[in-house]
């Protein structure tokens, strides 16, 4: 991992290197559940199904750096894309940033500890079932919260 700069999850989005830009993830494995989009209304529900590369008990990728690969509609976030997608948790840091709101004090970066987003009930570590054996998403539908 490249060099990243002093305190710069509080600099703008779009000044971050990408070293500085995959470490702005708090982890908690939501962005990699599916959703479910209603045809008519477009509305999107959360269920607790999980792609196939993310291993449910840490709400870690086993395979990040090759994922394209295997999951062809994994989505890479950019700036752009952080800011057109309305399903991204409240919570998620990428989403503050765009927003120009600060991290929680229990993000990483700020409490130092990567544990901290599962003590606060923000992973899906443990909470989620791998699509693998999950079957019809239908059966699957959660609200997360409000976060
Ligand atoms: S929702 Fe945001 S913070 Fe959470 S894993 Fe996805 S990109 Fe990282």
């Amino acid at each position: 991992m490249g060099e990243l700069r002093d305190r710069f999850w509080e600099l703008p989005l779009g000044e971050l290197s990408r070293a500085e830009w995959e470490a702005l993830c708090d982890g908690c494995g939501r962005c990699c559940l599916h959703k479910i989009e209603d045809e008519d209304t477009g509305e999107i529900s959360d269920t607790n199904v999980a792609c196939k590369l993310l291993d449910t008990r840490t709400a870690q990728c086993t395979d990040y750096r090759n994922r394209k690969a295997f999951v062809a509609d994994c989505l890479r976030l950019t700036l752009k894309i952080v800011q057109d997608v309305p399903w991204l948790p409240r919570t998620c840091a990428y989403r503050l940033r765009a927003d120009d709101r600060p991290l929680p004090g229990w993000h990483y970066l700020i409490s130092g500890d990567r544990e901290a987003v599962k003590h606060e009930g923000v992973s899906v570590a443990g909470r989620v079932v791998s699509e693998v054996e999950a079957g019809p998403l239908e059966h699957h539908i959660v609200e997360w919260g409000s976060e």
